[in-house]
């Protein structure tokens, strides 16, 4: 492609409203452009790297057998009345002329199961795995950092369709092992951590993450064995409860103007270890209290599981004034007649200071069973770093911030239960089919790659996914030898498959090396002065301030061989 021909408009200023680093360059190196909150349009430049990443997301998708198809945006009501999921907060729905409700896709089980509950009646026609690299529509709550959190995006979705366990557990695999391979490719270091299901349900399922610091989520990983989990999700050693100060007969004392922990803490001068919050949730319409200790957080989805419910969600303050018959803020545990689910942490321990379920007043040395029943004890806090392993007896948990690019899931029977996806087996007797799916998000993994690689010139895209690998920077467009020369290299290399950019636009010199650097072009080439003694400059990209001066008569070869071993270096 010769740039002067090319659409790649830039901007010297930093995008006002573009906190991450991956939204400013994507911006200013006219990749997208901003059309509402959340939705972008891709520039030509931009679109290239989206169909490279696309492009290795299939190439390793189908070596395990992966068939592509296409499904469509709009999806009919029904579909997710089916699963329940009409109920998703993120969709968008829309009605038609007659008044049919349809929901703007947001991921694609209850079509996919639809599809094969129609078509597949028999163990023999399984294992089957279908994907799509399609447009998903969410209305996010919080679109944020370009890309990285669309309201519309592109991800990779794929679902595979198994007669029993072993089989999805070989296609789960097989899919860890793929998604490996696409970020490695894509010139990415990545994580896979256990993490919750949320609202896609199932049993077993794993996240990579890109660890950068603008990464959204914290992982913990341990320092000694290999174990790593989402925060959200991390396991707890059950160790026990502090006894602070004597046991002793627990008392109500006022507490006038603390509320925080914190405060409370610091009024009647114990550490916030020492303090209980005892949080007021609605498991599935019914009120109940999760309580850990002061200075931890309640972790809602492992809450969800303990209590076994479908769902729960944090008492609005009218609903924890009738149970506490109190303001909001005093809660505590003794005299509740709600179901008390209590952290593991706080087991065994005694003197505690709780809310005394009155204004202005916390009750002291209270200890769990002997001052308030225990509906359960439970793994209900947030695991956070310095936690030890759930896995191994020597490590202890380390935190790092990532970025999630994929979230695999073995379904089960959820889908294919509630949508009645039925084969039957050799004897003929019906099963629900078994099933996984796997997502990842081409766009975020795009903007990924620019938070993983970037300096203060611009971006340092990894050769797989450049728009172009090679840039030929034509130094004096005026002077006919390197114009010559130029317009004959590029040729030479296009000839032998290298994806190459002739910048020979009618610009200063240090517009097009701004312009290159900016766009992240990873082998660049300068034909200047020297093409009078036979060289031209080469240079990395990732590689600041060095130059190489090779042969102009032999250039297409060196060229050729570095963008070989640039490539050879991502391959998976
Ligand atoms: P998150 O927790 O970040 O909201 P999610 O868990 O809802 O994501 P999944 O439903 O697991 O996301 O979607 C699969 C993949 O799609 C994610 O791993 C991510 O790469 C991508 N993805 C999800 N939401 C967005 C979004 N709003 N913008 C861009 N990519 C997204
Ligand atoms: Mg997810």
């Amino acid at each position: 492609m010769r740039a002067s021909q090319l659409f790649f408009p830039t901007l010297r200023e930093v995008p006002k409203d573009a906190e991450l680093i991956s939204h400013q360059l994507l911006v200013r190196g006219g990749f997208v452009r901003s059309v509402a909150a959340g939705v972008y349009s891709y520039l030509p430049l931009g679109w290239r790297v989206h169909e490279k990443i696309s492009k290795i997301v299939r190439e390793e998708v189908n070596s395990f057998g992966g068939l592509e198809l296409h499904m469509p945006v709009l999806v009919p009501r029904e579909l997710l009345d089916e699963t329940g999921r009409s109920k998703v907060p993120v969709l968008f729905g829309l009605k038609d002329k007659n008044q049919r409700e349809f929901f703007l896709g947001f991921t694609h089980e209850e079509v996919v199961t639809d599809i094969v509950r129609n078509s597949i009646s028999s163990w023999k026609q399984m294992p089957l795995y279908l994907y799509q690299i399609q447009t998903k529509e969410r209305d996010e709550p919080r679109p944020r950092g370009g890309l990285i959190r669309g309201r519309e995006f592109t991800m990779f979705d794929g679902y595979s369709f198994n007669s029993n366990e072993a089989d999805l557990e070989t296609i789960y695999r097989e899919n860890y092992r793929a998604y490996g391979r696409i970020f490695k490719r894509c010139g990415l270091e990545y994580l896979a951590v256990e993490a919750d299901p949320g609202a896609i349900g199932g049993s077993e399922n794993h996240e990579f993450m890109v660890l950068t610091a603008s990464g959204e989520d914290t992982v913990l990983r341990c320092t000694h064995c290999d174990y790593a989990a989402n925060a959200e999700r991390a396991e707890i050693v059950a160790n026990t409860g502090a006894v602070t100060g004597t046991k002793q007969e627990s008392k109500v004392v006022p507490t006038p103007g603390a509320h925080t922990v914190e405060e409370v803490a610091a009024f009647l001068q114990v550490s916030a270890e020492a303090v209980i919050k005892t949080i007021i949730c609605v498991a599935d319409g019914k009120p109940v209290a999760g309580l850990v200790r002061g200075d931890r957080e309640l972790n809602l989805p492992k809450f969800v599981r303990v209590i076994g419910a479908k769902e729960v969600e944090l008492a609005d303050a009218e609903t924890v004034r009738k149970v506490t018959n109190a303001p909001v803020g005093f809660a505590g545990p003794v005299g509740l007649q709600i179901p008390i689910y209590v952290d593991n942490e706080l087991r065994g321990g005694a003197g505690y200071v709780v809310g005394a379920n009155e204004a202005d007043a916390h009750r002291i040395n209270v200890q769990p069973i002997t001052d308030f029943a225990v509906t359960a004890w439970g793994d209900i806090r947030t695991a956070v770093a310095g936690d030890r392993c759930v896995r191994c007896s020597e490590g202890v948990l380390e935190e790092a911030r990532g970025i999630e690019v994929g979230h695999i899931f073995k379904l089960g029977t959820k889908y294919s239960k509630d949508m009645s996806a039925l084969y039957q087996d050799e004897q003929g007797a019906k099963h629900p089919i078994i099933m996984g799916c796997y997502g990842l998000g081409v766009s975020r993994t795009m903007a990924s790659a620019i938070e993983a690689h970037h300096d203060e010139n611009g971006i340092c895209w990894p050769i797989t996914i450049a728009p172009y690998e090679v840039s030929i920077i034509v130094a004096n467009g005026k002077d006919e030898a390197q114009r010559t020369y130029s317009e004959s290299l590029y040729k030479e290399l296009k000839a032998v498959g290298v994806d190459v950019l002739l910048d020979d636009r009618e610009e200063r010199i240090g517009v097009k090396f701004k312009d290159t650097d900016l766009i992240g072009i990873p082998v660049q080439v300068v034909v200047g002065k020297g093409l009078n003694e036979g060289v031209v400059e080469l240079s990395l990209r990732r590689v600041k301030g060095e130059k190489e001066t090779i042969s102009a008569e032999t250039a297409c070869t060196t060229i050729t061989a570095v963008v070989k071993r640039e490539k050879a270096a991502l391959t998976a």
